[in-house]
């Protein structure tokens, strides 16, 4: 018999509970942690052709013990409160991790993306931006959108051209919303964030001797394989860097049509403009097709990656896992039933919390970006590229030899925005996930990666709200 399993909000809840368990802070002040603190739900009118339309939308501010609050927003038919309250509180449990200064919130409307035109798409974001600025939930101190399922920096342009006509003269009016276009006061880096932050993540984690050992893995990224469902903003750049920068094996991706496998590697950059051009993966050269789409999760792989919605991997489907690390990309993608058997057969589960990370890391980047007015990299660049030749002539000079020119371009180069933006991103990934293995390793109550980062999460909250005087 099968008994109904956790919803998503419900997973959330439970595994929160499981590490709250585990600290000693007091009762109600792990409750004020857990609860939404402020719940929007909108139902506004949209002319759609010759028909009306009434679009249900939501933003969830889950934590207000830091401004402003931060969170993407999400365009699926599947959008309903509890599911915008679970990710809007993953949010604020991720922000803590990453040391990000900011509540989580989310937001969600509920509708298919693919079924409305951009001109359609751009009058439902824009009414869904009045919206959000009648009743002060967006604004540069207020609450800050990016993007999420089924949105990307075109809808971020729209929230922050609707957010501006409504704000004349606003100083800081662009950084009302981030991931924005660059040419938009976007920042360099922001649309692949989030999958690069979860190879840093997964890079890091793979860098311990012994804890690969032990998870009966040889230590390194380079040579393990990858399965990865959903090829849209984060499967895809998590597949692309993994490949290009860590020399991971990607054999078997999952999308809405099906999945496609290839035990000598797949190549994503080829595959993502076939499937634009096609229209579907199924009949990618050298590429043989599964019958049922949902075995992804059953296949022969290092590290299962589940990019593209929560609750894919059940207590039903949990026991065909046969990889030996899932890398939670998507948010709540593994229930908290699932959780526990993965854990007997001893997978190791990467925390979405923690994983999926970099794309508010560079949010808040760009957040930074915008309210300082400058490019990162402008003032200092051209000075730090004199200083570093003066340094190399020198040394040339006392040792009376030279190196070839193309060393020395390498050599005495300053930073642009990009690659500031990625040593800040993998310097982010790389110190949240010291802390969560520190905690995972030194206490023996803390059965898993997901709980010690909730228990992370938890006290520099706990810390915060203390510190208010909010607890007096
Ligand atoms: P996206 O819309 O760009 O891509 C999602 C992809 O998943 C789509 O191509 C879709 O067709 C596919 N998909 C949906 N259902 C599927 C199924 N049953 N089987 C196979 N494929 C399926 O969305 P995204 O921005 O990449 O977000 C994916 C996940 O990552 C979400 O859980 C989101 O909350 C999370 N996330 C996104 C960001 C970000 O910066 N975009 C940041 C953190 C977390």
């Amino acid at each position: 018999m099968i008994t109904k399993q956790a919803n998503f909000y419900q997973s959330v809840e439970r595994n929160f509970d499981k590490a709250a368990a585990l600290t000693k802070h007091p009762k109600g002040l792990l409750e004020q942690i857990k609860v939404c603190n402020a719940i929007y739900q909108m139902n506004f009118p949209v002319k759609i052709g010759n028909n009306y339309q009434v679009i249900e939308a939501y933003r969830v501010q889950h934590s207000h013990h830091r401004l402003p609050t931060k969170g993407g927003i999400r365009f699926s038919h599947l959008v309903n409160q509890e599911e915008v309250m679970a990710l809007a509180s993953l949010m604020t449990y991720k922000c803590a991790l990453v040391d990000v200064p900011f509540g989580g919130a989310k937001g969600g409307v509920k509708i298919s993306p693919r079924k409305y035109t951009p001109e359609q798409l751009q009058k439902i974001t824009r009414r869904y931006t009045v919206e959000l600025v009648r009743k002060n939930f967006i604004g540069p101190g207020v609450d800050v959108p990016a993007p999420d399922y089924g949105t990307s920096s075109r809808e971020m342009a729209w929230i922050l051209d609707t957010y501006q006509q409504l704000n004349n003269g606003e100083l800081d009016s662009a950084a009302c919303v981030t991931g924005k276009p660059v040419n938009q006061n976007g920042i360099r880096g922001r649309t692949e964030a989030t999958g690069r932050g979860v190879f840093y993540g997964l890079r890091e984690m793979l860098s311990f001797k012994e804890d690969c050992k032990a998870m009966g893995l040889e230590p390194g990224i380079e040579g393990k394989t990858m399965v990865i469902q959903g090829l849209g903003n984060v499967g895809t750049y998590t597949g692309s860097i993994s490949i290009e920068e860590g020399g991971v094996k990607v054999i078997g991706i999952s999308e809405i049509e099906g999945t496609i496998v290839n035990p000598k590697g797949i190549n994503i950059n080829k595959l993502v403009k076939y499937r634009r051009d096609k229209g579907t993966i199924i009949g990618f050269p050298g590429t043989t097709a599964l019958k049922d789409r949902d075995d992804w999760i059953g296949l022969e792989c290092d590290i299962l990656v589940p990019a593209a919605l929560e609750s894919q991997i059940t207590k039903i489907n949990a026991k065909k896992v046969k990889a030996r690390i899932i890398a939670e990309a998507a948010n709540g993608p593994v229930t908290a039933d699932a959780e526990a058997i993965l854990l007997k057969k001893g997978v190791v589960i990467m925390p979405d919390m923690y994983l999926n990370a970099g794309g508010v890391t560079v949010s808040y980047f760009e957040w930074l970006k915008n309210l300082s007015h400058v490019r990162y990299g402008r003032i200092e660049k051209r000075f730090d590229q004199n200083a570093y030749t003066n340094l190399v002539t020198t040394v040339e000079e006392l040792t009376g030899k030279t190196i070839s020119t193309r060393e020395k371009k390498m050599l005495t180069r300053g930073p642009d925005e990009i690659d500031l933006v990625r040593s800040g991103l993998e310097e982010t990934m790389s110190t949240a996930y010291g802390q969560i293995r520190e905690i995972y390793r030194r206490k023996k109550t803390v059965t898993d990666l997901r709980s010690a980062a909730f228990i992370n999460a938890i006290n520099k909250i706990a810390s915060d709200y203390l510190t208010l005087g909010v607890f007096p």
